[in-house]
This record gives structure tokens, sequence and C-alpha cells, in this order.
């Protein structure tokens, strides 16, 4: 199914993003507004909807979402200083874009 979310649409090149890595599940992009030095947004090329919505067959995409954030703070430098990947479920956990998403946050000095 076609979504036209605009996570569905950076995934396929259709909206613009500061890319950092592509695979063939996923994508990562630097945040439009960063809320840390380093804040990239790690995301399953498949649209899920949040967190809610992730059922056995996506087991495989969640796991290689958190060993991205691993790989990612690693490439930036920040694996020993430490780091926050999370994820914001539904409205009230502040979750603004319903695509599933995995937020790497960290260089705080
Ligand atoms: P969340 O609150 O977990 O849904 O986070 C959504 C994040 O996506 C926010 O931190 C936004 O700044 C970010 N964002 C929204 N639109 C874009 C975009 N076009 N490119 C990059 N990041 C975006
Ligand atoms: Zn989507």
């Amino acid at each position: 199914m076609v979504h036209d979310c605009i996570f569905c649409q950076i995934v396929r090149g259709e909206a613009p993003a500061e890319y950092i890595y592509k695979n063939d599940s996923l994508v990562v992009f630097k945040d439009i507004h960063p809320h840390a030095p380093v804040h990239l947004l790690i995301v399953p090329r498949k649209h899920i909807r949040s967190i809610n919505n992730i059922d056995d067959e996506d087991d495989g995409i969640v796991s290689e979402m958190i060993r991205a954030g691993k790989m990612m703070a690693k490439e930036k430098g920040i694996a020993e200083t430490g780091y926050k990947l999370l994820f914001n479920v539904e409205r009230g956990g502040g979750q603004v874009i319903f695509h599933l998403h995995l937020h790497l946050l960290g260089g705080w000095k």
C-alpha cells in the first residue's frame, strides 16, 4: 500500500531530507528541528503507525532500528559519552508523525 505520509515520502526519496544512512529496510536522516547536537531519526521503510501497531512480523525491523541507532551513535562519536534512543507513542506520548521512528539524541557536553 502506498502512503502519502511525510516519512513515507522521505523513505521513497520524494521529499527532501539530510540522509545519513540507508539500507533495504530503513533510512536514517537528520531531524529538521533538532533537540540535541546529534538528533537523528531511524525510520523503517514499512509504514507502521506507532509502537502500538507492531506485530510479530515486525520484531526484525524493531531490532534492526535499535541496532542502527547503536551504529549511528558510534559513527557520530557519541557511543562512549552516551545517548538516548526514544520512541514517542501516540499523541499523549508526544508523537506527531504517525510513521514509526526511533529518535537518536546525544552529543551534549
Ligand atoms: P515525534 O514527535 O516522535 O513524532 O517526532 C517527529 C520528529 O520528526 C520531530 O522531532 C520533527 O522535528 C521531525 N520532523 C518532522 N518533519 C520532518 C522532516 N520533513 N524532516 C526531518 N524531520 C522531520
Ligand atoms: Zn509512512
